[in-house]
């Protein structure tokens, strides 16, 4: 099976709709956080619903459920207050439907680390906590998300796979990021896509989320 691995959406709606349109899988798997930052919750949940996309909450979701935002800065907060305004009754009950992780045979999906959806784990991350991770999942394939970097790296026959963001990416390339991973063979290409950075910036301001926000999207830091 071919299978999508994609994360950290954001509400960002023309960058998932940049990525939907360029992939042809079998399945789509997203490791969290389909809201909070940008301006577009309800869209973004619609289209993940019609894409029959399977993904687990990310701390963002989390925080726009419960409406507790002390674990997040001013700005990011203040996102999330605005999502809390302005999600459907549906969207929100779309979320607390969502699972803390994802286990299939080979292939493990959670947001932060395995133990704890508010980690930030990245290559750099010494190989035995890698390796830990590995352990705790025994999958031969861990996907994670929340840093919105996208990297990926090998230990013996087993891989960890960060997708990297499609709504807001931050390791210096503004493009949607993504993988595709072949579910036989386990193995996987990272990819980047263009989308219309500007739309989603413009709709950002208009509504009153900040600024700092829409700026980030066009440098992808
Ligand atoms: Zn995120």
């Amino acid at each position: 099976m071919k299978i999508a691995l994609i994360s950290d959406i954001h509400s960002n709606l023309p960058a998932l709709k940049a990525v939907l349109d360029i992939i042809d899988v079998d399945q789509i798997l997203c490791a969290g956080d389909i809201v909070g930052y940008y301006p577009f919750p309800n869209e973004v949940i619609e289209l993940v619903k019609e894409h029959d996309l399977r993904s687990i909450y990310g701390n963002h979701d989390k925080a726009v459920i419960t409406g507790d935002t002390s674990w997040f800065n001013p700005i990011a907060a203040s996102a999330i207050e605005w999502t809390r305004d302005n999600i459907s009754l549906e969207g929100i009950k779309f979320l607390e439907e969502l699972p803390a992780q994802l286990m299939f045979e080979d292939v493990a999906i959670v947001h932060g680390s395995p133990h704890d959806p508010d980690e930030y784990v990245y290559p750099t991350t010494s190989p035995a906590k890698l390796e830990k991770f590995l352990d705790q999942v025994s999958k031969k394939v861990l996907v994670l998300g929340h840093t919105h970097v996208q990297w990926s790296l090998e230990l013996g026959d087993r891989k960890i796979i960060n997708p990297g963001a499609v709504g807001q990416p931050r390791d210096g390339n503004p493009k949607a990021a993504y993988a595709i991973l072949d579910t036989k063979s386990k193995e996987f290409t990272m990819h980047r896509i263009g989308y219309d950075v500007e739309e989603t910036a413009s709709k950002t301001l208009e509504v009153g989320l900040p600024q700092h926000l829409a700026r980030r999207l066009f440098f992808g830091l």
